[in-house]
């Protein structure tokens, strides 16, 4: 449970990430206001791995209070995060974050990040786009949240999580026709409020390289 506490509060002073307590209910909208099925890749360099359904879901959060599925055209820009942490199984990191309760009371519904790199560079899906998660205090339901496994405050990304970071950054923001500028790092987020290192000193430079095309 350490390492779920430390994660992306910066180097010295703890301050909470993604907090949002209580949790606002957005508002409702009917399914059929949606934009219809989310894009498919149509790019097969790189797989993605779909975890959407494999995931064990928070038993003792009910999704539907916390959470109502968005319009794409909602989403305004990207956010990477590292996890600060060493955890390379997606399902630890889920039974963490949904018994955790750093974010809420109660744990997260998911694992709060749409997109989630492993230290063998594979990408996972971990939630749709059209759903709010917790990843970014006051942004997420204008967001999506991308994280690579590992602290890179005190280590070096690897070329192959780079390049998956990349070809999804490239893929997300073609599906979203968002351009390169809509690329954040979680640590630029401090007018929503946000106070962090995330995603590390190593690894925000890739961001900022990547937003100048
Ligand atoms: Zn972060």
């Amino acid at each position: 449970m350490l390492a779920a506490f430390t994660r992306d509060f910066g180097s010295t002073v703890p301050l909470p990430r993604d907090i949002i307590f209580p949790p606002q209910p957005a508002p409702k909208f009917t399914p059929s206001e949606a934009e219809g099925p989310e894009p498919v890749s149509t790019i097969s360099t790189i797989e993605i791995k779909d975890m959407t359904n494999k995931l064990r879901k928070n038993p003792r959060v009910k999704w539907s209070d916390f959470n109502q599925p968005r319009q794409l055209s909602k989403i305004k820009f990207l956010v990477v995060h590292h996890t600060a942490d060493n955890i390379n199984d997606i399902h630890r990191l889920n039974e963490i974050e949904i018994n955790g309760t750093r974010i809420y009371k109660y744990g997260c519904p998911t694992i709060p990040y749409h997109y989630w790199i492993n230290e063998d560079a594979q990408i996972h899906k971990c939630n749709n786009l059209s759903d709010i998660t917790w990843h970014a205090k006051n942004a997420n339901p204008v967001s999506v949240g991308i994280a690579l496994v590992g602290n890179y405050e005190k280590q070096k990304p690897s070329a192959a999580a780079l390049k998956s970071l990349e070809f999804l950054l490239n893929e997300l923001l073609g599906n979203l026709k968002l351009p390169v500028t809509k690329v954040f790092g979680h640590r630029e987020l401090t007018m929503y409020g946000n106070s962090t290192a995330c995603p590390g000193r190593f690894l925000f430079p890739f961001v900022q390289e990547f937003r100048r095309g």
